[in-house]
């Protein structure tokens, strides 16, 4: 099982100045990581047909829900897969709590913001490169008279504990953007997991102290990403390099261990 790639491992890298929960969530689990996925743009192993089957039907319920808010008639796209009926089916059996206002699908957002780097780091500013645009596409987005809500879809997991999707990325981004973007204060803002194998959700709430951890925490990550010159891999035996699609390149355990990790983000919201 080899992984494609689509440019090779000795081409000089380029800077990327475009930022998603991606790149965060890759780049706080291991920087070998976000060198092979992002700069280097690997892609996942042909062989790996299921795990590509279930992300294709994940993007195919988000274009389902899609379709459906906008009135359009769903039942072909619906029928197309027994897996599709039956989540839409938990969706109008036991849909998340929403608030009332105005509704947007799959809806983008972006921040542009400058990073400051020290004086010996200048010669990055030259080229441009202190500036990162922060991006986000809602799957559904309320913005209602007093609070606005996030919601988000997921097809490929079981329904994962709050205090995980309290700290990953996508949640912390989203939220963050939201609160940066519009006059709600982050006390007005959450966001909605709906998790379509069991109908479950999960509700995260926002807070002023959480938006400043993450701006410190962006901070830190965008000043290290753009100064970064070499990307080392995670220590032998790291449990994140268990289940990495990169652990064969990495020699770091059998390609053959069948990955059944669904990770949060693993339906891509935005292609950068
Ligand atoms: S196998 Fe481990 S060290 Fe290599 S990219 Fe994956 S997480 Fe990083």
């Amino acid at each position: 099982m080899l992984l494609q790639e689509r440019k090779s491992a000795m081409t000089a890298i380029p800077a990327i100045t475009s930022i998603s929960q991606g790149h965060l969530n890759t780049w706080e689990t291991c920087q070998r990581k976000y060198q092979y996925s992002f700069l280097e743009e690997l892609s996942l192993p042909d062989a790996d047909l299921q795990r590509k089957k279930n992300l294709l039907l994940g993007a195919n319920f988000h274009l389902l829900m899609q379709q459906k808010e906008l009135g359009l008639d769903i039942s072909a796209l619906a029928n197309s897969d027994p897996k599709l009926q039956a989540w839409l089916d938990a969706f109008e059996r036991q849909p998340p709590a929403t608030i009332a206002g105005d509704r947007f699908c799959e809806h983008r957002r972006t921040l542009e913001i400058k990073i400051d780097l020290s004086l010996h780091h200048s010669e990055n500013s030259d080229r441009g490169q202190e500036y990162f645009v922060l991006t986000a596409i809602y799957d559904f987005l309320i913005l209602g008279d007093r609070q606005a809500q996030i919601l988000d879809w997921k097809t490929h997991q079981k329904a994962i504990a709050a205090d995980q999707l309290q700290s990953n990325w996508q949640t912390r981004l989203y939220l963050y953007l939201l609160a940066r973007t519009t006059n709600y204060a982050p006390e007005q803002l959450s966001m909605t997991y709906w998790f379509a194998n069991t109908a479950e959700s999960t509700i995260i709430p926002y807070s002023q102290l959480e938006y400043i951890g993450t701006e410190a925490k962006l901070t830190q990550f965008l000043t290290e990403i753009n100064q970064a010159r070499s990307y080392p891999q995670l220590p032998l035996n790291s449990p994140d390099c268990q289940y990495c699609e990169f652990r064969d390149r990495c020699d770091r355990g059998s390609p053959e261990i069948a990955i059944e990790t669904y990770g949060i983000e693993d339906i891509p919201e935005v292609k950068i």
